[in-house]
């Protein structure tokens, strides 16, 4: 799906694509009905369609319930639903043959995706240069602290350290390492379960 008003022949011959692409002037869509650049409900909606698994009703009741959740005004709520209802029925007219309804027997599997441990796709500083002669530990002014008891192992502590002072220990626990810790609580940030703590430092080496 590529978000222009030019036709999907011009967009594959310009940038040699091969495969089978949609195009739609979504932010047209959104300035005509919203009155402003935001595009989250239409570029949903355009997804919704290609799938081909998701009905008009249900598009409806998800960018409702998602507004709703963040707390915007109901006649924002109300232009969103509109604009993305449009953008449903748009991508139908203009690749008119892009959309045959399919027989219940045909529609398309939903993939579901394997698990692989966030330990094997995250970087990790092994050669730390002179991170650890710095000790950058004593630049916190809190410690972040895990509560083991609630921890899920998750491991997203893990993988958002901006400077890799959390490693995994054999039973798959986050560990810290105090003595390079900076103490920027992205940890805590990115933590699902904000089960990660602050301690006022006195002295953090
Ligand atoms: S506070 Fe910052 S540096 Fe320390 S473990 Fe958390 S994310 Fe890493
Ligand atoms: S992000 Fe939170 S729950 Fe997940 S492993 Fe880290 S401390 Fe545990």
């Amino acid at each position: 799906m590529v978000n222009t008003h030019y036709p999907a022949s011009h967009v594959m011959e310009t940038y040699k694509i091969t495969g089978e692409i949609v195009t739609l002037d979504i932010t047209d869509i959104v300035l005509n009905v919203i009155g402003k650049p935001i595009l989250s409900s239409v570029a949903a909606a355009s997804a919704c369609k290609l799938t081909g698994v998701i009905t008009k009703e249900s598009l409806k009741e998800a960018v409702f319930k998602e507004l709703m959740s963040i707390g915007l005004k109901k006649e924002v709520i109300k232009k969103n639903v509109q604009a993305a209802l449009a953008c449903f029925d748009r991508i139908s007219e203009v690749h008119p043959g892009y959309f045959k309804p399919k027989k219940e027997e045909e529609k398309d599997e939903i993939v579901k995706l394997g698990y692989a441990n966030p330990c094997l796709g995250s970087p990790s500083v092994y050669a730390e240069g002179n991170t650890r002669l710095k000790k950058t530990g004593n630049w916190r002014l809190f410690k972040p602290i895990i509560d083991y008891e609630e921890c899920s192992r998750c491991l997203a502590c893990f993988v958002h350290c901006p400077h890799s002072c959390i490693s995994v220990d054999e039973s798959g626990y986050p560990m810290i390492d105090y003595e390079n810790c900076k103490g920027c609580f992205t940890c805590l940030d990115e933590c699902p379960k904000k089960i990660i703590s602050r301690k006022r430092e006195i002295r953090a080496w």
